[in-house]
Formats: structure tokens, sequence, C-alpha cells
């Protein structure tokens, strides 16, 4: 059965002004399931009004109400998470293990930034001048707009969603034309929660509809995961309207192996980086550093288990890795792969598409090793967003730093260490905006997320995730009585 979706503006499911659809293919069969609608510049002028005219009301709305609605939606996001986790895994191909726990991760977040509503506090500032008062307040931009990826398309919304809403703004979200199908289930569940009309919208369609968005001066600011090349783009179109944007961009991240490590908790940190998620991740560690002490007990050991990993339906709990999620992302993993074996690395594992039963319909690429790879190989400086991995020996820490962030990418980097002190110091000398020790890809709503160089910059989750979606004003009152003197400023 193909669902026809709609896009979702002021309250209202209607069809795009100009009629046409975007096929969602199952990567797994290349079955169609969904048909999604292309919205033209003209439905997003209606969604930026409509989010207009929403907005006063809902920044103006008591906290406790703001929150009680994000929390009825955390609630229907746990009732239906099988249904979404199914429908995610159908429209990208990501395994129903991790599409099951980001549904719950999803509600997690909601009822985080649910709490963060009436908790967004100012200052009482004492100032150096008498009978005045000083106060700080933040208050929300009014409309955001947030353009995703494919890889994640809930939990990327929700990194910015529910924290934009719990500060008072309106959101009007853009999913990827590769995996729009939740986003719009997220936007039922939200009518269903009784959010009003035009406080969360949804228009799909590729990147015109996306540039249509970015480039409207009812826009207050911009929130953007996805690939530097177009986050440059966003960035442009924020600059020419003077709104600012929050960027959520790609990484090549790496992930260091030191020789006094707990092996077996490395090797499986190790997988976890490369293979979690087919590598279709931006956090993927795709760059192994590993300390020459235990350079080929790694490389044997992740060779062997690369080649047990479970391929197959994403359906299945007992799948590991799933299909890359697209036609153009499988060629270009399968050409990183080329290029790879061309410039000389040593292929230890995979190395091209996979095949066998139940694999054949699919997007499947192999869990694919490269070992002695130089940093400065193309399957090691550019960011393939797939199963595959680049293993680069180093000697000591001074080496494992100068290659760490020999890139220039600041997304992500773990550290394999079982002394503190070197863990530390690692920790300060990564540039990446998470540094993750004897663990890998992991996330919590506490904490921020978000990169340094071209990974992007502002944060989401955390404070500082609420704190991106509020500006900061400040108020001077007088109440000293005097007539000053009119023709200087009153420092
Ligand atoms: P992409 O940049 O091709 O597309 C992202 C979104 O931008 C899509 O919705 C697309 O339709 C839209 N878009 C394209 N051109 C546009 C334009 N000119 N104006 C406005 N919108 C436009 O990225 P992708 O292929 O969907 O995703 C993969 C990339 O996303 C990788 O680089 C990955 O690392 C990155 N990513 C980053 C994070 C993070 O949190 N840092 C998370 C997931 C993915």
């Amino acid at each position: 059965m193909t669902t026809a979706y709609q896009i979702f503006i002021d309250g209202q499911w209607r069809d795009g002004s100009l009629g046409q659809t975007i096929p969602a293919t199952n990567p797994y069969d290349q079955s169609v399931h969904a048909q999604i609608q292309v919205a033209s510049a003209d439905d997003v002028n209606e969604a930026v009004h409509a989010a207009r005219r929403a907005a006063p009301g809902w920044a103006s709305k008591l906290p406790g109400a703001r929150a009680a609605l994000l929390n009825r939606l955390a609630d229907l996001i746990e009732a239906n998470a099988d249904r979404l986790a199914l429908l995610e895994t159908t429209d990208n191909g990501k395994v129903i293990r991790e599409t099951s726990n980001q549904m719950g991760y999803a509600a997690r977040l909601f009822r985080y930034y649910a709490s963060w509503a009436d908790k967004v506090t100012g200052d009482v500032v004492p100032l150096d001048v008498t009978d005045t008062a000083g106060l700080v307040v933040h208050e929300p931009f009014g409309v955001v707009a947030c353009i995703t990826a494919w890889n994640s398309p809930v939990a990327i919304l929700c990194n910015t969603m529910p924290a934009a809403l719990a500060a008072g703004n309106c959101v009007i979200a853009k999913p990827s034309e590769h995996a729009s199908a939740t986003t719009l289930e997220i936007a039922k569940l939200a009518e269903q929660a009784g959010f009003p009309a035009g406080v969360f919208q949804v228009v799909t369609g590729a990147g015109e509809t996306g540039a249509a968005l970015t480039a409207h001066r009812g826009i207050d600011k911009i929130s953007f995961t996805g690939s530097p090349g177009v986050g440059r783009a966003i960035a442009a179109a924020g600059a020419a309207n003077l709104k600012p944007v929050c960027l959520e961009l790609g990484g090549k991240s790496p992930n260091i192996v030191f020789d006094d490590c707990d092996f077996d908790r490395a090797l499986i940190g190790a997988l976890a980086g490369i293979f979690g998620a087919t590598g279709q991740t931006c956090i993927a560690g795709s760059r192994l550093l590993v300390q020459r002490g235990v350079y080929d007990r790694m490389v044997e050991g992740l060779a062997a288990r690369a080649g047990q990993i479970v391929m197959g339906d994403p359906r299945l709990r007992e799948t590991e890795m799933g299909t890359a999620a697209n036609e153009p992302q499988f060629a270009k993993i399968l050409s990183f792969i080329e290029a790879a074996k061309g410039d000389g690395a040593r292929l230890v594992a995979g190395g091209g598409r996979a095949e066998g039963p139940g694999l054949d319909k699919g997007f499947f690429v192999q869990p694919t090793i490269f070992a002695d790879v130089r940093n400065d190989m193309k399957v090691a400086a550019e960011e393939i967003f797939g199963p595959v991995l680049s293993i680069i020996p180093f000697g000591d820490e001074e080496e494992a730093i100068s290659i760490a962030n020999d890139t220039p990418y600041g997304l992500a980097s773990g550290v394999w260490s079982q002394d503190i002190n070197r863990c530390m110091r690692m920790m300060r000398a990564i540039k990446s905006g998470v540094v993750w020790v004897n663990t890998y890809r992991q996330a919590a709503p506490q904490v921020p997320f978000g990169g340094m160089k071209d990974s992007g910059y502002g944060r989401v989750r955390g404070q500082a995730g609420i704190l991106e979606w509020l500006q900061t004003k400040t108020v001077f009152i007088d109440y000293s009585g005097d007539r000053r003197d009119p023709f200087s400023m009153k420092f």
C-alpha cells in the first residue's frame, strides 16, 4: 500500500500547489511505499505567514501550558514508537534496533525541554548607577526553519523542535526528500496533541523547497542539519537576510585506540563507530587511529568481526547492518571504496556491494575496512557516510593528536585508554564538539552537541540547546527621578 502524504500548513493537510510528488522508496527492496508532496515557494510563503500569525500567541502562552503540550506529544511518540520506527526503517533502511531506540530518545528530548519551559530565567544585574535597575530577559526569535537530513529524520528534528518550541518559537520543518514520512507523522501527532495551528508545520520537497524557506524574510532563525556544501548555501541565505543560523554538519571523526586500552571494549567501540547505522551517521568514527603495539591485533580482530556482521532486512531485530539509504548514497560509497583501492590502501574486509540471499534488491555495501591508510588519502580525508573504515597507525600521543586534528572537520572523537591522565590530555587536545572516552556514539538530552571547524556552529541539546533559540534583551529602568543632561549618553 502506498501512503499519499500531504503538507501541513496552518493546521491543514493539503497538497502542494505545484501538483508534484516525490516517491518514497524503501532502500531494502526498491518498493515505493509513499508519495511526498513538493511544496512550492508559494506554499512556503503561506507556512511562514501562518507561523508569524501564531508566534505571538505561542510565545505568550504560559510556560506550563507549552510544557503540557510537549509532554503530551512525548506520550504520543512513545505510544506510536513501534509504528514510527518501522516507518523510518522502511524509508531509509536504518536497522529497527536503532530506529526503535531513536523514537524513545525523541520522546525523552520532548520531556527534557518541556521541563525547561518554565526555567528560562532572566537576571537582575547590579549596575554602577544609582536608582537604575538592569534587567536581562530572554525571548524567542519568532519563527524557526528546521531543515534536516535523511539519516535520522526524527532524532534530528527532535534536536531542534522541542527546544525551539519550549523557548516559545514556531517551527517550520523541511525534512529530506529522501526520508520525509516520519516527520509528517510527527506533525500528525502534534496535531493530535493539540498544538495550535501554525506552531508546528511541515513543508516537504527537495533543495528548492528548503531554499525558498531559508530565503524568506519572515524566518527569524535557521536550524540546518546536513552536508557542509549545503550548509554553506544555508549560511549565505541567512547572511542575505542577516538571520542567524545553527549548522550541524558532517564529520570525519577520529576514534583513537592506545596500547593501554581495554582491548575488547575498544574493538566493540571501533565497530560501533563505523558500522552502527551502516556508517551513515555524522558522528561515524571513520578514521580509526591505532597505536602500533595493538595495531595488528586490532586490524585482525576488526576484520574478523566485520565479516560476521549480519546484513539483511533492516526490519528484523537480528539484522546488524541495513542498506545505504538511497541510490546516490550507495553509488557514492562504492566510488570511495574504489578510490581507496586505487590509492593503495590495504583492503582487509569487504570492499564492494554485498550480495546473497535477501540482499539482492537492496543497496547493501559490505562492511569495509582499509588498513595502513594515510590520513591524506581520499578515503580518510573526505566524509563518505557509509560503512567504510580507514585504519591509520600511530606511534605516540603527539602523533595521534596531530593526525586526529588534521581534518577540516571537528564533530566527534573517541579515545580508548585506561590512563586517566592521557585521557584528560587527549580530551583537551582534540578539536571536536564531542569527545567520547572509553565509549563511542553516545548521546543524552542533558548535554550539548554540535561541531567545531567545518562541522558547523551552534549547539543542540542541554541548556545550550534552549539558549540557541532565545535572544537576549536588556532593560534599564530609571527610578531616580533625575533631570539628566540630554546631550551626553548616560553611563
Ligand atoms: P544535504 O546537505 O544534501 O541535505 C540536507 C537537507 O538540506 C535536505 O533536507 C535537503 O533537501 C536540504 N537542501 C538541499 N539543498 C538546499 C538548499 N540550497 N537550501 C536549503 N535546503 C537545502 O545532506 P544529506 O545528504 O541529507 O545528509 C547527509 C549529511 O548530513 C552528512 O554530511 C552528515 O554528516 C550530515 N549530518 C549531520 C548531523 C549533525 O548533527 N551534525 C546529523 C546528521 C547528518
